[in-house]
């Protein structure tokens, strides 16, 4: 008998159930950690709890659970009690308390409550015994309300005193994705779509023999095949590798779902729930890809900022004050450059903070501005970050000449470059318009 983690997600729960059985049924002689997202679109209408009246929010979840109920529970009445106890808690909640960002997480917390009710059920009326533990007791995280990171030590001894006895009575146990809490308790998020996070951590405090993330694609692939209709499965993938994909917008996986699994060498399988033909994607430590270009990622929500001056050279602290406004808003920045002339500093993040944050640095630098050390703060929010990822370019010379060969041959200017000295992956920026065209070009010439 061997100790697997399974993750559903939304359109698994949604319209998965017999896949689910069937899963099920192909493990019995395996213990089971079921970890289920919220039915699909359930969390988006409660994150507009504060627009919604009480009444239309709980009319709107009542009404995709019940579609589920109606197909797939033949004795709902217990259930439907269930369930109704939970949408009073949740309509008392909002109705009492303050809009504040802990309310937010609480409320937040109820779809992936339902999903694990309703299938808490669901199994049971299909012969597969189960036990829920709420991941509020299992994934303690920081206190950073809908976007909380777990702390791992503190996970791991919950994990210890409350998941693993049940183990040993229980061969399937059924817990929330996306819902950790805080040091006092109180419920916190992972972050949207963060019930893969909440597998690989479940996981790895473990060590099961796989972790199995299904969802309704077949696997990561060498681009976004809406953009790139050849695009191909990766087969098989490491670590490495695909938390610099995730990172750089594909956005199969969660992009923190890779940094649990430090050094705990358990293999990750993506799989798509509706294609059991397909072998999805499988992620080791270790696999040596034999590739020199895995894959390739593009992303265009981003704005890029450029802060030019003639006299910014040599003026310290400047990047530094640059970063503090940003960080004040809890912005993250996936691309920055600046060369060694110091005349203009290019930086890039999400478009709609673009505006706000332009204006506070015009405000910071105003004295910068006024002796002309600064000449201009711009926002450019027609571009795309282009990423090509592998780890074979590590010490490999040419790649980038024949990426930019490529592109320069048919006429793509590149507004920007950026490679770490890990080596990994090559960022560029090109005016949104040559998007798709630079993604054909190069996924037709380098994978
Ligand atoms: N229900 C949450 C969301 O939609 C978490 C998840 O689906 O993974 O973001
Ligand atoms: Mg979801």
């Amino acid at each position: 008998m061997v100790l697997k983690v399974l993750k559903f997600g939304g359109t698994s729960v949604t319209n998965g159930s017999r896949e689910i059985i069937d899963i099920i049924s192909e493990n019995k002689d395996n213990k089971l950690i079921i970890i289920l997202s919220a039915f699909s679109d359930i969390t988006n209408i409660l994150h507009c709890y504060d627009k919604l009246s009480i009444k239309i929010l709980i009319k709107r979840l009542k009404y995709i659970h019940n579609n589920f109920i109606e197909k797939y529970i033949k004795h709902p009445v217990q259930l439907h009690r269930q369930l109704n106890v939970l949408y009073d808690n949740l309509g008392h909640i909002i109705y009492y308390h303050e809009k504040s960002r802990q309310l937010d997480c609480i409320v937040n917390s109820y779809g992936e409550k339902c999903s694990v009710i309703i299938y808490n059920y669901f199994l049971k009326e299909n012969d597969y015994k189960n036990l829920v533990i709420w991941s509020e007791y299992l994934i303690c995280t920081e206190d950073n309300y809908s976007d909380s990171f777990p702390y791992m030590i503190s996970t791991k001894m919950c994990i210890r005193a409350f998941l693993k006895p049940q183990l040993k009575k229980h061969d399937i146990v059924l817990t929330t994705g996306f819902i950790g809490s805080n040091k006092n308790g109180c419920t916190t998020n992972l972050s949207r779509n963060g019930s893969d996070l909440s597998a690989t951590v479940i996981g790895s405090c473990l060590k099961p023999e796989q972790i199995i993330i299904y969802k309704d694609v077949d696997g990561i692939m060498t681009c976004d095949p809406r953009k790139v209709p050849f695009a191909k499965l990766i087969n098989t993938v490491n670590y490495k590798t695909i938390s610099e994909l995730c990172y750089f917008g594909s956005h199969v996986l969660h992009s923190q779902c890779l940094i649990p699994f430090k050094l705990r060498s358990i293999p990750l399988l993506i799989k798509n729930i509706f294609n059991k033909n397909s072998l999805g994607t499988l992620i080791l430590e270790d696999y040596k890809s034999k590739s020199t270009v895995d894959a390739l990622t593009s992303i265009t929500d981003h704005a890029m900022l450029t802060i030019k001056g003639m006299g910014m050279n040599g003026f310290s602290g400047l990047l530094l004050n640059i970063l503090k406004v940003i960080a004040e808003y809890n912005i993250n920045i996936p691309f920055i450059t600046q060369a060694s002339s110091e005349q203009n500093i290019c930086l890039c993040i999400q478009a709609k903070y673009a505006n706000i944050v332009q204006i506070r640095l015009i405000e910071t630098f105003e004295n910068e501005i006024d002796t002309s050390q600064i000449d201009s703060i711009d926002i450019d929010d027609n571009i795309a970050i282009i990423t090509v990822i592998g780890e074979n370019m590590i010490h490999r010379y040419g790649i980038a000449g024949i990426i930019f060969e490529t592109l320069g041959k048919e006429h793509i200017n590149i507004i920007a470059i950026s490679q770490g000295s890990c080596e990994r992956s090559i960022s560029f920026i090109v005016d949104k318009k040559d998007e798709i065209k630079a993604l054909l070009l190069l996924h037709t010439i380098i994978l």
